[in-house]
């Protein structure tokens, strides 16, 4: 697999903009099959395909009913791989498509194919969903509207609980093969006062063991704050802990399960676990579009970054077949007026992008606040 340059240079304020725009408006592809195969359900953001434009590589929505209808075009790739993107009939610039990697073609000892254990994100990172199923899940009234997490593994393309042993093999496989940089590991909510810590703690202690691999760990705040220790000593580098929406009254009409856990509890998480993990090492989702204000929006991130925490603010992607499926991608101008500001605000502060050592604020391939940090 080719792999940007560790350090790419900051891209051109027309890039900017267009990463900006890609990923409100999406993506038609005349090729759906160009690259590494596109994600489908799923937790977090989906619906979406690696791209590659000025040596950054984004994740653009290919899926959604608004990609469908987006004025953005890429051609097929030539034989180098590179396409032409075009706005209507203009071709604008060249893209590329990060190639299938080649850990998808094996399968663990016990059968299941890697592909269904963990998945290749942007172009160098490995991430999976660790349990497929989640108690905010179960039941209509208390999913979150945005979440596809039952759709991938309803369809077979994953498994409901990865052990500890599946994820140290494929781990130490994507780092051989196609040299992957660091690993996402986030989870469904269990059952249970630790919120899924302990699972991301068994896990981690494998994959080190295994390999070098910087992680990532992502949960609900788990009830008790000596599960941070715990995360810790068994390997975990980062943590995500990801509020998604910045206010009572949105995350009870679009998530009302997790919103019974308050603000309060995810703020007082966020400062015993930078203790824990440093400064920037701790970062939260934030989904701008689903109905806070961009001033809700700025003002929450100054709050979280006076704890050391990252704010992720990644444009919210209305995925097929959930709830939310027909409410609009939200504006890419209104995108830019956050993450402009936003950019400055954590660049000041010094907790960028590039400092994290692992995980989605790192990535950064779902949202382009790392091209506005300086
Ligand atoms: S930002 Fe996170 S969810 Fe998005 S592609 Fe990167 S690792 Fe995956």
């Amino acid at each position: 697999m080719s792999t940007p340059p560790l350090s790419s240079p900051p891209p051109s304020n027309s890039a900017r903009q267009l990463m900006t725009e890609l990923q409100s408006f999406g993506l038609r592809l005349v090729d759906p099959h160009a690259g590494a195969a596109s994600r489908r359900g799923g937790a977090g953001p989906s619906d979406h395909k690696a791209v590659t434009i000025d040596g950054h590589t984004i994740m653009v929505p290919v899926h959604t009913s608004t990609a469908w209808a987006s004025p953005f075009v890429a051609d097929a790739p030539d034989a180098t791989g590179s396409s032409a993107l075009k706005r209507g009939a203009i071709p604008i610039a060249r893209i590329e498509f990060p190639k299938q990697p080649r850990f998808y073609s094996m399968q663990t000892m016990d059968g299941v194919p890697y592909g269904h254990i963990a998945t290749l994100h942007g172009s160098d990172v490995l991430a999976t969903t660790i349990l497929q199923t989640c108690i905010r899940y179960e039941s209509r009234r208390k999913a979150c509207k945005f979440c596809a997490i039952g759709q991938s593994l309803a369809a077979g393309r994953t498994i409901a609980h990865k052990t500890p042993q599946q994820l140290a093999e494929v781990a130490r496989m994507a780092v051989l093969l196609d040299g992957v940089k660091h690993m996402v590991m986030t989870t469904g909510t269990p059952p249970g006062d630790d919120r899924g810590a302990a699972v991301l703690a068994e896990s981690a202690f494998a994959i080190k063991a295994a390999v070098d691999l910087p992680l990532q760990g992502q949960c609900e705040p788990p009830d008790d704050d000596r599960w941070f220790d715990r995360m810790k000593a068994a390997g975990i580098d980062t943590l995500g802990m990801h509020l998604e929406a910045v206010t009572q009254a949105v995350r009870e009409r679009i998530m009302p399960g997790k919103a019974t856990v308050p603000i309060e509890r995810y703020l007082s998480a966020f400062e015993a676990s930078v203790k824990v993990f440093g400064r920037g090492q701790v970062s939260t989702y934030i989904l701008a579009g689903l109905g806070d204000t961009r001033e809700e929006i700025l003002a929450m991130c100054e709050t979280l970054v006076a704890l050391g925490v990252y704010p992720f603010v990644v444009p919210f992607v209305p995925i097929s077949g959930t709830p939310l499926e027909d409410h609009p991608a939200p504006d890419s101008g209104w995108m830019k007026s956050i993450l402009e500001p936003l950019g400055a605000m954590v660049s000041n502060a010094g907790i960028r992008a590039k400092d994290i050592k692992a995980g989605c604020g790192k990535c950064g391939a779902c949202s382009s606040l790392s091209q506005y940090e300086n």
